[in-house]
């Protein structure tokens, strides 16, 4: 049981820009150049019904608050990573942010210090987000799962799905305008698309969390950007978050 896939939606071949062509969608595209770009279709998270362990899914919609949650969720044992983890590694940031990023899971510095992205890949993450003109407590990182997978392995599909529940949670407090999503796992995990990130990178996804679809921005995630450290990937990881940034820039009635 997990995230109910859907056929991916039709995507565009460039990003959304104020001047582009907006993809195939259900709102009307608008003619303002200032305007949002349009989206497509949210896919659905259906929680898994099988007794996973700790906690319970009622403690963790009781959850009022991100401290609230993290006190419900880091004794869980609910999937294979949980005994390996030094640190469980919540998420943090601010907790009204309007700009969300999500990685795939802790790497070892992380489940050393019990933090997301305090690494090399964190570092870039910083300087990403300073070139928008924000700084790293005006957003709020978070991953697909909260364990470090062992050696830095990609985690199943059974262990993302187990951990998502607390992941839509934290989105549900949060209530951000915009989710970047960083690399191929939390596009798939988080929004059900599982094409190619070279592939689908800068074209609008959303995800519907709770009563809300939330605009999603896929990039590459920056220790790929680090292990190919060229000027066209460093291009697309800036036009990715502009656009992100553009978004949350302009007022729109999804706020
Ligand atoms: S990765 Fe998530 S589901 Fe698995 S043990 Fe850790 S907190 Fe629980």
């Amino acid at each position: 049981m997990g995230l109910v896939r859907e056929p991916a939606p039709a995507v565009q071949a460039t990003p959304p820009s104020r001047t582009s062509t907006p993809p195939s969608t259900t709102r009307p595209p608008s003619t303002h150049p200032a305007s949002r770009p349009a989206l497509p279709a949210a896919v659905t998270y259906v929680p898994p019904t099988d007794p996973v362990g700790c906690p319970t899914a009622g403690a963790v919609a009781a959850a009022q608050n991100l401290a609230d949650l993290q006190r419900a969720t880091e004794g869980c044992l609910a999937c294979p990573l949980g005994p390996g983890r030094l640190k469980f590694v919540f998420g943090e940031g601010n907790p009204q942010a309007r700009l969300m990023f999500v990685g795939e899971g802790p790497g070892r510095d992380e489940d050393q210090v019990g933090r997301p992205f305090v690494g090399k890949a964190g570092e870039l993450l910083d300087k990403m987000i300073a070139a928008l003109g924000m700084q790293r407590d005006q957003t709020y990182i978070a991953n697909v799962v909260k364990c470090r997978p062992p050696d830095n392995r990609t985690p199943t599909a059974e262990e993302a799905q187990a951990c998502l529940g607390y992941l839509h949670r934290q989105i549900e407090l949060i209530q951000p305008a915009v989710i970047v999503t960083l690399g191929a796992t939390p596009l798939r995990e988080l929004v059900g698309v599982s094409e190619g990130i070279t592939r689908v990178r800068g074209q609008w996804k959303r995800v519907k969390v709770g009563d809300r679809e939330i605009p999603v921005m896929p990039t590459f995630h920056p220790a790929y950007v680090l292990r190919q450290y060229t000027q066209e990937v460093r291009r697309a990881v800036w036009e990715d978050l502009k656009a992100a940034k553009d978004w949350i820039d302009r007022p729109g009635p999804e706020d």
